[in-house]
Order: C-alpha cells, then sequence, then structure tokens
C-alpha cells in the first residue's frame, strides 16, 4: 500500500496567460499558458515539492528522523528537501558533488539557511553519490537516528504521483490542452505528467542529467497508468543539453532574458531555460503549432540563476546605462 502523501505545498498553482511570449515565439496570443509550479510556496518553491509530498510522507511512515538526499551542488531538490525537513522537524544531510567552495550562493545559501548540513562527495556519477549518501545513512544508525533516503530529484514511481496530479489540475484548467512543455532531469516530473495527459501531450526538454531519461520516464510512469508507455512514443527533445548539465548555451541565455523581458518571468539557467529554448525550437520546427493550447509548465529554479556565474553575466546582455 502507499503511505500517504504530507501537505508541503499550496495547490492547485495558477495557470497564467503568456500573450507576449506567445507573440515573441510565433504563437497567437491566446495559444501559450504558463502553469506557475514555481510558486509552489515552501522553501522557495519549484517542481521538487510535489515528489517530495509523497517520497517524505513514505520517509515518515517507516519512522524517519532524518532526510538525506543527493545532488548537484545547486540543486533544487537538495535545498526543498533541506526546507521540507526544516518544515517538519526532522534532521537533514545532503550529499552534494564536488567540493567546499568559495561560492556559498545561490541554492547552497539556501541550505545553510534551513540548517541542512552537507556532505561533499568530490567529483563523482551518481553511483558515487548514492556510495557516499549509503556511507552517511551508516553513520547516522551508528548514531541512533533513523535515516531515509530520498531518491536523486525525488523521482521514482512514488515522487511521480505528484506530478500526475499536477496533470489533473491542468486537465481541469485547460481541457483543450494539447501540449505541456517541460524540463526534463531525474525524470519524475515527466513521468508523472504523461500517466495523467498521456504520452503524446507532453513534451520533455532534456537537461542532460540522465544518460537515458526516456527510459526513466517509462519506468516511473508505468505503474501510474493503463496506458502502454515506451520510450518511442514519448516526446523528447535533446537539442538543448550543450556542453552538459552546467554550461549555459547562447539559446538558454536567450531564453532567460526573453521570459523575463515579455512577462516578467525569472526562467533558470539549468532547467526552465532549457525548457524554453526547447519550445521555442519546437515551434520553428512544427512539432508545437499555432492555434493549439501549449502550457509551459514553470518548475522553478529561480536560486540557481543566482548560483550560475555565466548566466548572471548573460542576464545583463542588451541593457543600457540610463
Ligand atoms: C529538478 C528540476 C526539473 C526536472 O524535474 P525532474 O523530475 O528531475 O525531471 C525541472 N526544473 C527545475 C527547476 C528543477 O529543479
Amino acid at each position: 500500500m502507499t503511505p500517504p502523501p504530507v501537505p508541503l505545498g499550496t495547490f492547485p498553482t495558477p495557470l497564467e496567460p503568456a500573450p507576449r511570449l506567445a507573440a515573441a515565439l510565433g504563437l497567437g496570443p491566446e495559444d501559450l499558458w504558463i502553469k506557475r509550479d514555481d510558486l509552489t510556496g515552501l522553501g522557495g518553491g519549484g517542481n521538487k515539492i510535489r515528489k517530495l509530498e509523497w517520497t517524505v510522507g513514505a520517509a515518515l511512515a517507516e519512522g524517519a528522523d532524518t532526510l538525506v538526499t543527493t545532488g548537484a551542488a545547486q540543486s533544487n531538490h537538495a535545498r526543498l528537501t533541506a526546507a521540507a525537513a526544516a518544515r517538519l522537524g526532522l534532521g537533514v544531510v545532503l550529499v552534494l558533488r564536488g567540493a567546499p567552495g568559495a561560492s556559498r550562493s545561490g541554492n547552497l545559501a539556501l541550505d545553510g539557511l534551513f540548517g541542512a548540513r552537507v556532505a561533499w562527495a568530490g567529483e563523482v556519477d551518481q553511483a558515487g553519490l548514492d556510495a557516499a549518501a549509503a556511507g552517511v545513512c551508516a553513520r547516522l544508525r551508528a548514531d541512533g537516528k533513523r535515516p531515509a533516503l530520498i531518491p536523486f530529484g525525488g523521482s521514482g514511481t512514488l515522487g511521480a504521483r505528484g506530478y500526475a496530479r499536477c496533470g489533473e489540475e491542468l486537465r481541469a484548467q485547460l481541457p483543450e490542452l494539447r501540449t505541456a512543455v517541460i524540463a526534463l532531469g531525474s525524470g519524475g516530473t515527466m513521468a508523472g505528467l504523461v500517466a495523467a495527459l498521456g504520452s503524446g501531450r507532453v513534451l520533455g526538454v532534456d537537461v542532460g542529467a540522465l544518460a537515458d531519461p526516456a527510459a526513466a520516464v517509462v519506468a516511473f510512469a508505468t505503474p501510474l497508468t493503463s496506458e502502454e508507455v515506451v520510450a518511442e512514443r514519448l516526446r523528447v527533445r535533446r537539442d538543448q543539453v550543450g556542453a552538459g548539465y552546467a554550461a549555459l548555451t547562447e539559446p538558454v541565455a536567450g531564453a532567460l532574458r526573453l521570459a523575463a523581458r515579455t512577462e516578467g518571468i525569472v526562467l533558470d539557467p539549468t532547467y526552465t531555460g532549457r525548457a524554453l529554448a526547447g519550445l521555442s525550437a519546437a515551434v520553428r520546427d512544427g512539432s508545437v503549432r499555432p492555434g493549439e493550447k501549449t502550457v509551459f509548465v514553470h518548475t522553478g529554479g529561480l536560486p540557481g540563476l543566482f548560483g550560475h556565474a555565466a548566466a548572471v553575466t548573460a542576464a545583463e546582455e542588451g541593457t543600457e546605462v540610463f
């Protein structure tokens, strides 16, 4: 039996029209909507809250007193796990890639503010992070604690349930929805939307976090839907990864400025900036068309902008001193 979710966020999130951004992309003024999942509330908001409601719900059901999770140094998921732990009075250890550096900005500043302890794992891959997290859990147990390990990005079939709920909100808010566009990282967000809306109505823009993101989406979504989810039928774009997860590309820098200067909406350089660059490419190649209803799912990530030096520099481009 699936343990119940623990309420952490503020739902449903708003769905707002984006007519100026639509026109800039080559869509009609009523074609484009933004699902404000950056406004989920707790800890600065973002998509990880919906997944944490389920994964932390399971941790509480097991009697956990400390949350442990893994991620990149600027992980939004790690920041929101820390906020969830604070809200619930739990301990939290974040196992992060890299070493303690000069910069404590962006998400790292908030991790500290929420009282999280950070275990630096060095320049390791996900298997290395998982091994470090297992070591942290063993140490906590030796200290008499009851740790619960939240998976990378909070993703899995359990976390994806949170995004099936988002898909249901979208169905009620915009029944004519043709395409929901999202950044595809660890896969749980896309998996939940696919479970609720069907493979054909979700466009995932890969950010380069996984070697085979479609396989993750298939694995997480399959238990949640009667549809036979197969990789070939998923709509996944892999043209926005660029030089890798942490690198800023010119299309992404342009997407950050475009959203900010047409709608006053702040995107981030790793996820939502790539998602908008991918939507722009999809309009150009005809896979998203004028006259159809498109939803851009804003999954949050604002603190990551301040943790990304190249993005901060690119933000000002084209502005003049008055
Ligand atoms: C993690 C994240 C995503 C991707 O979600 P996944 O479920 O990991 O695929 C998208 N946007 C932001 C801002 C994120 O932090």
